[in-house]
């Protein structure tokens, strides 16, 4: 078999089948070293500096390529620093679309460089249809950026079509895909040019590392300039973080399914209920976003769901700090259930509603995640 004929699935539970041939070693070492010597002819190994590329940062990066379908994929020292390292490139002239309510850290950092470099950028508004086109100029939109369902009203867009507009327009489409990882959903199949990860999140899984990817389906020009700014401004991920990523991987498939499975669950009997006026999760069959997600991601509709609660943002707070099994803390992707309020967290730029809880359904029993939600709620 080569590479390419194994499934996601087993990629994921070997690993990359790491095999040391000195030692037989089934994983790969945590390669600690900052610098690599040269041979007795002054060549180097491919390595000499890590800042540049370490080997086992290096093998993960393989790893999450074949994973996205990718030419290339690097990984930064957090979710931001390959978002900014992204957006690096982009001054005075360039014009860049996203979507209205989006990942909180990336909308402040596209304001920021709209007011100190003259970045222009035009949010949409993803429940709207046509939205996206009305905002893209042809000829002058150099960047697209979208996510998959957008954090936290969960409204889904349409990958393969925002992949449609921003070609039309002469520019490239960038996918945060944090929320769909992709044994769900591979954002460069769908057309996307640079697919993100917040890998803190579901390719981590237990809430003990930052780090971000980024994939590309060209290594073209733009990408080595990608590859120059993280070298340049030094964002990259340590050896023992990429170890554990790594480890957090193999067992990806079989959390997401869970987490999925248990969130579906809970959606399904908290929509309708007294006292909580909507679930937002794109399984749920009055979600306006439900055929496009069940398109594009295969028919999972992910682990993340907001409920709106019945008394503003009082009697949400109230919820939050009552739940004995959901932790009150913020992230997601985990292997345990969070709640959060997110208007809180996200202060005074936030355009999500007083009243929405975010919950990130972790791995746990479904029936005693409602049963914590109910006491909660009683
Ligand atoms: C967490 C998150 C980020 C930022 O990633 P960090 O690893 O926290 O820097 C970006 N986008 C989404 C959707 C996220 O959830």
């Amino acid at each position: 078999m080569t590479r390419n004929e194994r499934s996601l699935e087993t990629l994921l539970a070997q690993g990359a089948r790491f095999l040391d041939r000195e030692t037989g070693a089934v994983v790969p070492p945590i390669h600690s070293a900052t610098t690599y010597a040269r041979d007795d002819r002054y060549e180097t190994t491919g390595y000499t500096y890590s800042r540049d590329a370490n080997p086992t940062v290096a093998h993960v990066e393989e790893v999450l390529a074949e994973l996205e379908g990718a030419e290339d994929a690097l990984l930064f020292s957090s979710g931001m620093a390959a978002v900014a390292t992204f957006f690096d490139s982009l001054g005075a002239g360039d014009h860049v679309v996203a979507p209205r309510v989006m990942y909180h850290g990336a909308a402040d950092l596209l304001r920021r460089l709209a007011e100190r470099r003259g970045v222009e950028v035009g949010f949409f508004d993803a429940s709207e249809p046509g939205a996206l086109e009305a905002a893209v100029r042809p000829g002058r939109t150099s960047v697209v950026w979208v996510e998959t369902c957008v954090n936290p009203t969960w409204d889904v867009i349409d990958v393969r079509a925002a992949a449609g507009v921003a070609r039309d327009a002469g520019a490239i489409l960038g996918v945060d895909a944090t929320a769909t990882p992709p044994v769900t959903l591979r954002a460069l199949d769908l057309g996307a040019d640079i697919v993100f990860h917040s890998a803190t999140k579901y390719l981590g899984g237990h809430s003990d590392l930052l780090a971000g990817v980024l994939a590309t389906r060209r290594a073209d020009e733009r990408w080595e300039e990608i590859k120059a700014a993280r070298t340049r401004m030094g964002g990259v991920l340590g050896a023992f973080e990429a170890w554990l990523l790594l480890r957090g991987m193999r067992t990806l498939h079989l959390r997401y399914e869970r987490q999925a499975a248990n969130a579906l669950a809970i959606a399904r009997h908290f929509e309708g209920r007294p006292g909580i006026e909507a679930v937002l999760y794109p399984g749920l069959e009055s979600h306006p976003g439900h055929e496009i997600a069940k398109r594009q991601t295969g028919g999972s509709f992910g682990a993340m769901l907001s409920l709106l609660v019945e008394g503003g943002a009082e009697a949400a707070k109230r919820v939050a700090t009552r739940t004995r099994l959901f932790v009150p803390a913020t992230s997601l992707g985990g292997v345990e259930s969070l709640i959060e309020h997110r208007a809180t967290v996200e202060g005074p730029h936030s355009a999500v509603p007083a009243n929405l809880l975010r919950l990130s359904v972790g791995i746990e029993r479904a029936d005693e995640l409602i049963a914590d939600l109910e006491q909660a709620l009683a």
